[in-house]
């Protein structure tokens, strides 16, 4: 049986040198390649100036893959732009582009599907399929900003999955985006969302990076998370609070928290005393998301009234806190709900 082949876009500048040193290339193929990969190629024939017999040898075992558009929808009252990409193994996912004065940011998948199964979220309805691989998460930015024509400035890893459940994929991610041969997005314009696992944290804090982690809270004691967000059975609000204080010492960048707003759930005048008691003195940075209501569930956002008096107790005790303007309402262009589209339609063909 011949073996599968393997993606090479997702190799690191030190891994395409070392396959071509065995195969008996001299470093500037290496070079040369490498150049190439990061590239909008199509296969393994683009590499105009790498002779036929190695780019031939290359492909018997690794694979070259552009991911196409399956559905594109642009918002008619901000210019958020939504992508639904088709992947080699026919899965999809979403890559949205949202537009700030500051620049265009990107907001990339890091899984297909996700397994946490948060209660509010809709890219968990289906469970997690699989991991993507760096060249997937990469491909996004890049191919976004290609069709788009907007340039991207920052990357945020908000869309479907959980990118600490795929660490390695994401941590090569992290290294391909910010290469200088490459895109070369510096890690301070990079943030990485997650809904808390422990012990990702504590890796990705050895790694010391530059980037901004932002931890989805969305409630300050056990008893509310662990209704709408299963990770917290495993690992409470003060073992994840804890977690965070060792990041912020290691690398000492701030955490950012997430604060989804879900009515008579987590918006009550004790939930915010009790999230202002846990944040004080930690110069963290709150951002209240007013919940994007997902067809699926009960759960609804919070009324204004309560948003703004939830606001307010955190500002009275001195916590810095914002709210997530909505993007793209036109679109529903938060992440999760165009895959879930797809998917539902997909079952309906089936089912004719
Ligand atoms: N798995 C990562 C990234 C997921 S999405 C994480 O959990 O952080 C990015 C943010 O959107 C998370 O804070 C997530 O909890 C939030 N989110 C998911 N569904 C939402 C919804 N329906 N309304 C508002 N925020 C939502």
């Amino acid at each position: 049986m011949q073996a599968e082949k393997k993606d090479i876009k997702s190799l690191l500048p030190e891994e395409v040198s070392s396959v071509l040193a065995d195969l008996g290339e001299p470093a500037f193929r290496a070079k040369q390649v490498y150049k190439w990969l990061r590239g909008p190629i199509g296969s393994f024939e683009d590499m105009k100036n790498i002779p036929k017999a190695l780019r031939e040898r290359l492909g018997e075992e690794y694979y070259i893959y552009t991911p196409r558009v399956l559905r594109k929808q642009v918002s008619g009252l901000d210019g958020t732009t939504k992508y639904l990409w088709e992947l080699r193994d026919g899965n999809a996912v979403e890559t949205v582009i949202m537009r700030y004065k500051h620049g265009n940011t990107v907001c990339v998948s890091s899984q297909v599907g996700c397994r946490m199964g948060c209660a509010f979220c809709a890219s968990t309805i289906g469970g997690k399929v699989r991991n993507l691989t760096a060249s997937e998460i990469l491909d996004q930015v890049m191919y976004s900003e290609r069709d788009s024509g907007l340039p991207i400035s920052n990357i945020v890893m908000m869309g479907i999955g959980e990118p600490l459940d795929n660490y390695d994929n994401v941590l090569r991610f992290l290294r391909l985006v910010n290469d200088p041969e490459g895109m070369n997005i510096g890690m301070r314009h990079i943030s990485l969302s997650t809904c808390g696992l422990t012990d990702g944290i504590d890796r990705l804090g050895e790694n010391d990076l530059q980037l901004t982690l932002s931890v989805s809270l969305h409630a300050p004691d056990d008893v509310t998370r662990n209704k709408i967000m299963p990770v917290n059975r495993s690992c409470g609000v003060e073992k994840l609070m804890d977690t965070c204080r060792r990041y912020f010492d290691r690398t000492g960048r701030r955490i950012s928290f997430e604060y989804a707003m879900i009515d008579g759930v987590n918006d009550s005048r004790a939930h915010a005393q009790r999230l202002a008691a846990l944040l004080r003195g930690t110069g963290s940075h709150v951002n209240l998301i007013p919940l994007n209501q997902v067809e699926e569930s009960p759960l609804k956002p919070s009324k204004p009234e309560n948003l703004r008096a939830f606001m307010a107790v955190l500002e009275e005790n001195g916590i810095n806190v914002t709210v997530r303007r909505k993007l793209g309402p036109d679109i529903s262009a938060s992440c999760g709900q165009l895959r879930r589209k797809r998917e539902l339609e997909k079952s309906s063909e089936n089912v004719e």
